[in-house]
């Protein structure tokens, strides 16, 4: 919800930019804090899905780890002043120069996703003469319930080890002189909203688990990712329910003494802390459909182009009953930069501010510079110290 006073600061500046509520930012991660200290959770900020300065500042100062998904966020959150020691990095493809520079950079933990990759980080870190520490990212045939197209943990998708293949993986840990098993990972999707999906995943990290432990491996960590949804369609109740998140892994996971229970939250952090404001810059009304033009188009705000991904949207220049309905469009020259087809507000004119709610998470981070488009700017309300 925005006051008239973020309205008419708003409508002073040079639309389209990222609005960042720092104060409510500040109370998520305090919040998530508070519950993950109850039972000695640790939690990584998944990186990826915001990279913004003034938000990883706030992040870094709440004393979470970073999860990177590449050796430039590795660097990025390093140079930021997250602890090395609480730097995680996964991905399917880790070139081996991304190898090489996290090796350098002495992080806590590789997400290895592959035997291969395995072998290719035991034969990098022998080259140096250190030890790298590994994770087993385990594909776990966990159906997340959420979009196709961000589902990550069933046999079908390209991440992580198959069960089928962790005996041979097993063996390659035993060989490789050069690596310290750590423990096992998990992330099976994202934007899960269905919180029962995690009691399965507990279940078959303890097997997995078990499994290791059976085999003579001690399993320091459990790390079981991310993914945890955000309520987009009420984008003012605004802090996720971070208490029952971390109830459900309390309850169902049989962690032994001396693990490690580790999280990698993106998405849950940060969502709801920012909207993305832009202009109608015309307003179509057509025999069949009314069209809202707006000055922000799919090159700044892409998951609705990307996965249908739905976004609430609210003329901020209105104050009436939403009574006509449009499709809200960008300027781009291609028919998926679409916003939001009869979506009911208040009749709009030329001018007007509209706020798309909910999208600091996948939002800036995504933005492009298709049709030679304006870099994208952010505006900031200032945390409250
Ligand atoms: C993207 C990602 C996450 C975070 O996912 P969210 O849905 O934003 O919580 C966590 N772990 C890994 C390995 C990821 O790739």
């Amino acid at each position: 919800m925005f006051s008239d006073k973020d309205i008419s600061h708003f409508a002073s500046l040079e639309t389209p930019f990222y609005h960042y509520d720092l104060a409510l930012l500040q109370k998520t991660l305090a919040t998530c804090a508070t519950a993950a200290k109850l039972y000695n959770f640790h939690v990584h900020y998944a990186m990826k899905a915001n990279f913004n300065q003034r938000v990883l500042d706030c992040i870094e100062a709440i004393g979470f780890g970073a999860d990177c998904v590449s050796v430039g966020e590795v660097n990025r959150a390093i140079e930021v002043g997250f602890d090395k020691g609480k730097v995680v990095f996964a991905g399917v493809g880790k070139s081996d120069k991304e190898i090489n520079g996290a090796l350098d950079q002495d992080i806590f933990c590789f997400n290895v996703e592959s035997i291969q990759e395995l072998e290719v980080i035991d034969e990098l870190a022998g080259a140096k003469g250190k030890k790298a520490s590994v994770a087993i990212r385990i594909n776990p045939n966990v159906d997340a319930h959420t979009h196709h197209n961000i589902t990550t943990g069933l046999d079908e998708n390209k991440f992580g080890i198959n069960s089928w293949d962790l005996p041979a993986c097993a063996e390659t840990l035993r060989k490789c002189a050069n690596l310290e098993f750590l423990g096992i990972h998990f992330h099976i999707g994202s934007q899960i909203t269905n919180l029962d999906v995690y009691k399965n995943l507990c279940v078959r990290v303890n097997e997995f688990a078990t499994w290791f432990e059976e085999r003579g491996f001690s399993v320091k960590v459990l790390n079981v990712g991310g993914g945890l949804g955000i309520d987009y369609h009420n984008p003012d109740q605004q802090i996720p329910d971070f208490d029952a998140y971390f109830k459900i892994f309390n309850e169902f996971l049989n962690v032994r003494p001396n693990q490690e229970v580790h999280f990698e939250l993106g998405r849950a952090l940060v969502g709801q802390c920012s909207s993305l404001i832009s202009k109608v810059l015309y307003v179509k009304n057509g025999k069949k459909k009314n069209f809202i033009i707006l000055d922000a188009g799919m090159t700044e705000l892409m998951r609705p182009a990307l996965y249908q991904a739905y976004h609430k949207i609210e003329n901020l220049s209105k104050s009436g009953l939403p009574a006509v309905k449009y499709d809200v469009v960008g300027p781009i020259c291609e028919s998926t930069d679409c916003f939001g087809k009869e979506v009911e507000l208040p009749e709009s004119h030329r001018g007007d501010l509209i706020a798309l709610r909910s999208t600091g998470a996948y939002g800036e981070v995504m933005a492009s510079k298709y049709n030679l488009r304006d870099e994208i700017r952010s505006a900031y309300s200032e945390a409250v110290s």
